[in-house]
């Protein structure tokens, strides 16, 4: 099982070309999302001009941070493509303050954007079920110098009971079906984003009325995600 397999090595500091060279990269990797009609918010956008990619990746992944391609992070696990993580981020309309959970923390920078669209008032808590990518999650955080997630070893498809309700729940992997206890544990006026499928899905994005009596259900098109496991997943 691809899951046990070795980790890839941490990634090293010296490779790269030096910090303006991957700025550099990096605000172009952003014009490009913004010219595709990607990325609009402002917020989202400094999110994607702040974080370094390249700390969230594997030493041999290190020279490919700014295509915009999923990537390898060991024990069979991806890092997400930049304009998934970007449709994902316009699509739950993030902003300041809010408390969000992410389902599949994997390197950590999913969780980096949007903690720093959500700013500084907001909170991210990050659920991986593989402890030793959530210990390398958090170091990638640290190093990136993201100070509002937190990140929780567990069964993400379950949710996370205890800090409940959120703003805010998306899912970074695919589900056979929308886990029910993530709709219970947003806010009402809250949005939950959950790829539904066997790894080729469809995005489902999922609206709380603001009553909390119902909610309202969209599919935003065709993804690729490595499966969810645990109790409501594959
Ligand atoms: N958001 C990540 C992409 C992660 S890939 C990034 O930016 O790098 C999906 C992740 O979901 C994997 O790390 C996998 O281990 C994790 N995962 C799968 N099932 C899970 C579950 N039930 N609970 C928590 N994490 C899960």
């Amino acid at each position: 099982m691809r899951d046990e397999e070795e980790p890839l090595k941490p990634e090293s500091p010296k490779r790269g070309g030096g910090e303006s060279g991957w700025r550099a990269k990096r605000a172009n990797m952003v014009e490009r999302l913004v010219d595709e009609g990607i990325l609009s918010s402002r917020s989202i956008i400094e999110a994607f001009l702040s974080v370094p990619r390249e700390l969230f990746l594997p030493a041999a992944m290190r020279a490919h941070a700014y295509e915009d391609e999923p990537l390898p992070i060991g024990y069979g696990q991806t890092i997400s493509a930049p304009h998934m993580v970007g449709i994902m981020c316009e699509a739950l309309e993030l902003q300041g303050g809010q408390k969000v959970l992410e389902i599949g923390c994997g390197s950590g920078y999913h969780a980096a954007i949007t903690a720093s669209a959500v700013g500084g008032g907001g909170t991210v808590f990050s659920v991986e079920r593989h402890n030793r990518l959530a210990r390398a999650a958090a170091a990638n955080l640290a190093k990136a110098g993201i100070a509002n997630v937190r990140v929780v070893e567990g069964d993400g498809s379950c949710g996370l009971a205890k800090e409940a309700p959120f703003d805010r729940i998306y899912v970074t992997c695919a589900a056979p079906r929308v886990p029910p206890p993530l709709v219970e544990q947003l806010k009402p006026g809250g949005i939950l984003l959950v790829p539904v499928g066997n790894i080729f899905c469809e995005l489902v994005r999922i609206k709380k009325d603001e009553n909390g009596g119902g909610c309202s259900s969209e599919r935003l098109g065709g993804c690729a995600f490595v499966p969810l496991r645990g109790k409501y997943g594959f």
